[in-house]
């Protein structure tokens, strides 16, 4: 039944396809290098981003949104993430597809004001013992879901906290272990616990994780650690987010369980967003807290009506505003709702406030890195065939298919007793799952049949 194993992830963030980017591989002068920060080429586009944030940080974007123009698949989301990261690791990043707005649940403006309050975050401040050290083992009993036996349940978790010569082992509980496996801690990671509680209080990625040597949790800076792990006060923050405190008082409980039980896909009420803003004022004038705008990416903006581009709009001005940036693949094109042909189908009031990056097709050698750069997020070892064959495909299919084929191939792989994934693996895997252009291309040939 339940068996102690090393975990590498449940479930974790790194499953996110765009985990690997932890900013935007800028240097000192603001020039892009070429592969940094899990990004790779795309540089104008990166380095246009770059000059984003620091308008960001001088408080010179207010009013105004960014808009990503380029082909499916060039890293405009990518290029998103980049922005919240630079930001921060605790900067809020939302991302809607434009036509999630046309829920039949919710009214649009309802789903659109949940996506803004989700990308503002509230740092809270207060001071508590905590212990903190590198992570040098993960042990987790898991058990399977009774309900479905393909879930996994993290049920207790070991973890070694410490350096080369001093270590500390905690044990805890199912929640912290669903923590740990949610938040996708690994070896090396700077961990938090607070002392009394046992909870996991926050995780570093330890980019570059050598011995000692680690990155600090604010500020992103590459520090020593001191030896540990070390019991000490610590002021902790804690960042929520306006929706996360808009549930918390919908549920009228402070536990995580109603949380996210309860109160998922409905109407918040607008007095429970008014209560929410005035305790959230209450923190920021009492010094404890403080207003974090994060970023909210609106991909296929195109497929927005006139509606929700006013509200979006009105939402710049506002006095809590997150990032806008909003992401398009067309050309002039009729704004939803209206007979007006538009630029990207937008109107020009909006556009007036947007500021444009456009992002650029990827070369052979900038595909062949970027499937590289994933492979080692998911801990994929590919032969030099299988990159190669997977960049063949990239170039002749697109680029998120080859990406898509990494776990595949690699199942593929381990079913043939093999660790490491070879150019057979991931053809075997592209004869299996179709791209879009062969699927296309059968429902064509086949119309008949279809049509039956
Ligand atoms: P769409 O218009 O279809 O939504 P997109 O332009 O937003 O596409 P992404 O989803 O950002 O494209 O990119 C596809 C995949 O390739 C993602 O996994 C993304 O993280 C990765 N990727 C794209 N560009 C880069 C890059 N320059 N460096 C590293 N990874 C990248």
């Amino acid at each position: 039944m339940a068996e102690i194993k090393e975990i590498k992830k449940i479930g974790s963030e790194r499953s996110s396809i765009h985990s690997h980017i932890t900013g935007l591989g800028i240097d000192e002068n603001g020039k892009a290098k070429y592969k940094a920060d899990g990004l790779v080429g795309q540089v104008e586009a990166r380095e246009a981003a770059w000059v984003v944030v620091q308008l960001i940080r001088q408080g010179k974007m207010a009013g105004k949104g960014i808009l990503l123009v380029g082909p499916s698949g060039t890293g405009k989301t990518a290029l998103a993430v980049g922005i919240a990261k630079e930001l921060g690791e605790d900067t809020p990043f939302n991302t809607l597809n434009a036509s999630e707005i046309y829920s039949v649940d919710l009214k649009k403006t309802e789903v659109l004001t949940q996506a803004l309050r989700k990308s503002i975050g509230v740092r809270v401040r207060q001071k508590r013992m905590v212990y903190e050290g590198v992570v040098k083992e993960i042990k987790m009993k898991i058990a399977r879901s009774k309900m479905n036996p393909y879930v996994q349940i993290p049920r207790e978790v070991e973890i070694k906290l410490g350096t080369k010569d001093e270590e500390r082992s905690l044990t805890a509980g199912e929640a912290i272990a669903e923590q740990i496996s949610r938040q996708g801690v690994r070896k090396g990671d700077v961990i938090w616990i607070d002392a009394e509680t046992g909870n996991v209080v926050k995780v570093g990625r330890a980019k570059g994780f050598e011995g000692v040597k680690t990155y600090d949790i604010e500020s992103g800076k590459l520090v020593e650690i001191p030896a540990g792990p070390v019991k000490k006060e610590k002021e902790l923050t804690n960042t929520f987010t306006l929706y996360d405190l808009d549930l918390t008082i919908a549920a009228q409980s402070f536990s995580i369980t109603a949380l996210f039980s309860a109160w998922t896909e409905r109407e918040v009420n607008q007095d429970i967003r008014k209560q929410v803003d005035s305790y959230v004022k209450d923190l920021i004038s009492k010094g404890v807290g403080e207003l974090i705008p994060g970023v909210l990416f609106i991909d296929d903006a195109h497929m927005l009506d006139i509606e929700t581009f006013s509200f979006l709009t009105k939402a710049l001005e506002a006095e809590l505003a997150p990032i806008l940036v909003l992401a398009t693949n067309r050309g002039t094109t009729k704004i939803r709702g209206t007979d007006v042909e538009a630029p990207h189908g937008m109107p020009l009031d909006l556009l007036d406030r947007l500021l444009i990056i456009t992002t650029k097709p990827y070369t052979r050698e900038e595909n062949r890195d970027i499937i590289a750069i994933r492979a080692e997020e998911l801990d994929i070892e590919l032969d030099p065939q299988a990159l190669e064959e997977l960049t063949n495909l990239s170039v002749e299919d697109s680029l998120r298919y080859s990406i898509q084929l990494l776990e595949p191939s690699q199942v593929i792989a381990r079913k043939a007793g093999r660790g490491v994934v070879k150019a057979e693996d991931v053809k075997e895997a592209s004869r299996l799952f179709s791209d879009l252009r062969r699927s296309v291309k059968y429902v064509k040939e086949n119309e008949s049949l279809f049509l039956k």
